[in-house]
């Protein structure tokens, strides 16, 4: 079937369409033309000779009238002179009286015969008409003899023969073969050019396209071709580069994993191998040692954990448990868990709530959310800061303000808060057990839910953090 379809893939390919419309809109109107014009150059001819013919009758009206030819006197001289005209049309002619007798026939056939054809009873009545029989390929006339008091008195039939028109159509017919064979040969020459020259532009960014996606590097060149194909370049640049952005920040964050893992390793190892080193280790050295191994597996344990939870977080909102939680509730109790540390540097942690609110949320991430901004508040203090949480809502938000005293962010780190793994102090984040990707976890878990957060901060007089979230869950399209 694959194959089949690939047999006859041409058919589908926009050169071969547009070659094919090239060839009909460029043949249609000749081939259409052509029968055309032969039926207009017979109606043409026709009416022409049918004319001719009625005044050539009209000229020997008076004369078969005065000279009692019509009435069966002999008159050779007019006989001779219808017997040549008859020739010339290569036809017949016929003289006919109002009692629709025939007096003279150049072909001296029915003289004397009695005719009942239409056109001749309908002559004598007095109508001039023509017939053309496009089977004999004659043209026949038929025209009343009137007398000098205008009664009529007979019929006058002239049948002329046709054959030459037929000749001068088989000679039209070869000279527009001829043009035609011509115009068909030009015509296919300018839809295959055409067409070639068409999907030029196409072929090659196809080729461009094949061998990036086989190198995974370059750009699509810029190329001027086609307004539309050249949007869609642009596109698949802008496309193109954002997938570089993705990779190198995969790249990024998979070095940065492994050096952050491997930090704690390195200490544990150094902290070991010097036990293992040195004989008749005191036990109180000992006991500090391992005290600080276990610091770090702690610290290692933290990272893993934060990484599982940056993980769950890059799944998509499908992976939200929504249920409706009482905020208050949920962060008085968060206050509660993190009121050790924020006693240990003696810091006030303050909650002021403007009134109960309920918001369709994820338990879990929520928490992580509001954790990692009062521990952070709380971590990046100084002795005896403070720690403000607002909370409020209104018909359709609801609004977390965290708030502290504390560093402070210096201003060019702000706006990287949020990636993953970085610390604005990284020294003192790193003594204060900071693995820099509590804020990127803090991020997805606001995206997930609709929300928005923003960061105010100034270094040495403090930080605060606001966070929108909607208070009814609504699911994105596509999840
Ligand atoms: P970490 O685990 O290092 O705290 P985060 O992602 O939570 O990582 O924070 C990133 C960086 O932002 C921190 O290292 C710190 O330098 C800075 N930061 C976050 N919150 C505050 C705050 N309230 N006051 C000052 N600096 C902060």
């Amino acid at each position: 079937m694959e194959n089949k379809s690939k047999k006859f893939s041409f058919i589908r390919s926009l050169g071969f369409k547009s070659a094919l419309v090239i060839l009909v809109v460029g043949i249609i109107p000749f081939l259409v033309c052509v029968p055309i014009s032969m039926r207009a150059y017979e109606t043409v001819t026709i009416d022409n000779d049918a004319s001719n013919i009625i005044v050539q009758a009209l000229q020997y009206n008076s004369e078969i009238i005065t000279s009692g030819y019509i009435a069966g006197e002999d008159n050779r001289n007019l006989e001779t002179k219808l017997q040549s005209v008859a020739e010339a049309y290569q036809g017949r002619i016929l003289v006919i009286d109002s009692s629709l007798k025939v007096i003279s026939d150049s072909f001296q056939a029915d003289e004397g015969k009695t005719v009942v054809w239409e056109n001749v009873i309908r002559a004598v009545k007095g109508e001039t008409l023509s017939y053309y029989d496009d089977d004999a390929l004659y043209l026949i006339v038929t025209v009343p003899l009137t007398n000098s008091e205008g009664d009529i008195v007979g019929a006058i039939v002239i049948n002329k023969g046709m054959d030459y028109m037929l000749q001068n159509e088989d000679k039209f017919i070869s000279y527009y073969l001829i043009i035609m064979v011509a115009l068909l040969s030009f015509v296919i020459f300018v839809a295959v050019v055409y067409s070639h020259r068409c999907i030029g532009p196409l072929r090659k960014v196809s080729e461009d396209l094949d061998s990036i996606s086989r190198e995974y590097t370059n750009e699509l060149p810029e190329r001027v071709s086609y307004t539309e194909l050249e949007s869609i370049e642009e596109q698949f640049n802008q496309v193109l580069s954002k997938l570089h952005s993705i990779d190198e920040s995969r790249q990024e964050f998979v070095s940065n994993v492994s050096h952050e893992l491997k930090t704690p390793l390195t200490s544990m190892k150094v902290l070991a191998d010097s036990l293992n080193g040195s004989e008749d280790v005191p036990l109180e050295m000992y006991k500090e040692f391992m005290s600080d191994i276990g610091d770090e597996i702690d610290r290692e344990t933290k990272i893993i954990n934060d990484l599982l939870s940056l993980v769950r977080m890059d799944k998509t909102g499908a992976a939200l448990n929504i249920s409706a939680v009482n905020i208050n509730e949920l962060i008085e109790h968060i206050l509660k868990r993190l009121s050790p540390i924020a006693e240990k540097s003696d810091i006030e942690v303050v909650f002021e709530s403007f009134r109960p609110v309920v918001a369709e949320v994820d338990e879990v991430k929520f928490t992580l959310v509001v954790t990692n901004l009062v521990e952070n508040a709380i971590k990046y203090n100084n002795p005896d800061g403070w720690v403000h949480i607002t909370l409020n809502s209104d018909h359709q938000f609801c609004y977390i303000k965290v708030e502290d005293n504390g560093l402070g962010i210096p201003e060019e780190s702000v706006e990287h808060i949020f990636e993953r793994f970085y610390r604005a102090d990284k020294s003192h984040s790193r003594e204060i057990g900071g693995t820099g990707l509590g804020l990127a976890i803090t991020k997805s878990a606001i995206a997930m839910h609709n929300g928005e957060i923003k960061v105010h901060s100034k270094l040495g007089e403090g930080t605060t953090f606001d966070v929108r979230i909607p208070l009814n869950y609504i699911k994105k399209e596509g999840e």
